[in-house]
């Protein structure tokens, strides 16, 4: 089945509204695997409706069309389907029904502009709107079944959910089940990420993406047919084999969120102390729900004379060293350490850009230190992007130095026991 979505609305053109129906509706139907094969977007222009219209409804069996039912002149989209299929526009009363009852149930009085919207194409079938006042319609061309709902999200989509789905599935039952199935990954570069995985044995039938979603490598898995979701555990496991402990989440899990599950899991409390992330690991920490059983505390320092004094970091250090360096970084987490005891402790000090760079720290140097029990770490990155980026890359690092400390002691209690 071959499935289009026409968006239709000036706005939408001229940029001063993003299209957020097309991807909801395909992301609708691929839960009920159906695949989209081709979307557009017109402006209000009568003409170019139909042009559509007629274009979608010969190449394709299913159009799926949002906006331009509405009351007003600028809403051209009933007529141009009238035109696009010669069906003369005719007064519908099931729809003129709905109309009324959706005046009166809020007590409204009606204005005759919205009976309007009762002028349907002939032969078409009401879509009823449960929350607005344009009802949609079905109708059918020689090849398509084209179904037309308004542009308003919600209402789109409750009548998506209560129409066109069930309408769908009548009408080709059973597609073939199909399931996606995303892997986080930090650390590697998108081709570094390829390069790995070609080596490895995927699945037969298993087709694979990549995309940045920064600083994020994103590895989706899909595949279709039966069994899919074997399917994708085996190719899970492969992909798993070949990036290793660089893969931070699966599906909807994020790297924050995993490293709050495995600290939570392993019984570990930490505490932070950030410079140029200004509080950001802390944020992302802090999204988790029941971050409070290991997030103790975290000091945001930005200044040096507050790294002094909440970090005792040593004058001498910022004299010689300077803020942004190991031994700072190193101070700050053994700071914070002093007076949190935490489990771990550690630090983030770095030029964000875009000024405060030098020849020898240039924009996107960050330093990182951590101290524990089990490890001491400090380390210099050479970070690029701009200023967001440095921080972004920076907080997930800081998480990463997190997780994977975490994850080895609790591999390593395992082995204890
Ligand atoms: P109405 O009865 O409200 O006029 P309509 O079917 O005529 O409904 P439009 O006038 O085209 O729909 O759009 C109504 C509103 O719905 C827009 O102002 C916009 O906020 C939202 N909208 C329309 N199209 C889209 C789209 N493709 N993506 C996201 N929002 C949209
Ligand atoms: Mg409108």
């Amino acid at each position: 089945m071959n499935i289009a979505i026409l968006t239709i609305g000036d706005e939408l053109l001229n940029g001063d509204l993003t299209d957020t129906n097309t991807t909801a509706i395909a992301r609708t139907l691929l839960e009920h695997s159906l695949p989209v094969h081709e979307a557009s977007t017109v402006g209000d222009n009568e003409e170019d409706i139909v042009a559509a219209l007629q274009r979608l409804a010969s190449t394709h069996d299913v159009v799926i069309t949002t906006g331009g039912l509405g009351p007003t002149d600028d809403d051209r989209t009933t007529r141009a389907a009238a035109r696009a299929f010669e069906r003369p526009l005719s007064l519908n009363d099931k729809a003129l029904t709905q109309i009324r009852a959706h005046f009166s149930s809020r007590q409204r009085e009606m204005h005759p502009r919205n009976e309007k919207q009762a002028l349907l194409p002939g032969r078409s079938t009401v879509i009823a709107n449960p929350d607005g006042t344009a009802p949609g319609f079905h109708l059918q061309s020689k090849r398509a079944d084209l179904y037309f709902l308004p542009g308003v999200p919600p209402e789109m989509l409750a009548m998506l959910d209560e129409y066109v789905i069930p309408s769908l599935l009548k009408r080709f039952p059973n597609p073939p089940a199909r399931g996606q199935r995303v892997m986080s990954v930090f650390g590697l570069s998108e081709p570094e990420v390829e390069a790995r995985i070609n080596g490895s044995n995927l699945p037969d039938g298993v087709e694979l993406a990549f995309n940045v979603d920064f600083p994020m490598v994103q590895v989706k898995l899909r595949a279709r047919g039966e069994n899919v979701q074997k399917l994708l555990d085996r190719a899970e496991l492969s992909v798993q084999k070949a990036l290793g402990d660089h893969v931070v989440g699966i599906d909807s899990d994020t790297l924050a969120g995993t490293t709050a599950r495995i600290l939570s899991t392993a019984g570990l409390t930490i505490s932070l102390a950030e410079s140029c992330t200004g509080g950001l690991i802390a944020k992302l920490l802090t999204d988790q729900p029941g971050s409070s059983a290991f997030l103790e505390r975290s000091i945001v320092t930005y200044a040096n004379s507050a790294k002094v004094n909440c970090l005792h970091v040593a004058r001498k250090i910022l004299d010689h060293h300077g803020a942004v360096s190991a031994e700072c970084a190193t101070a700050m987490a053994k700071g914070v350490h002093a007076t949190a005891h935490t489990d771990i402790s550690l630090a983030v000090t770095g030029i964000a850009g875009p000024g405060g760079g030098t020849v020898d720290k240039p924009v996107g140097t960050v330093y990182l230190a951590m101290t524990s029990p089990w490890q001491e770490r400090v380390e210099r990155f050479n970070f690029s992007g701009n200023r967001d980026q440095v921080r972004l890359r920076t907080a997930c690092t800081a998480l990463d130095w997190l997780r994977r400390l975490a994850m080895s002691r609790l591999s390593g209690e395992e082995q204890e026991r």
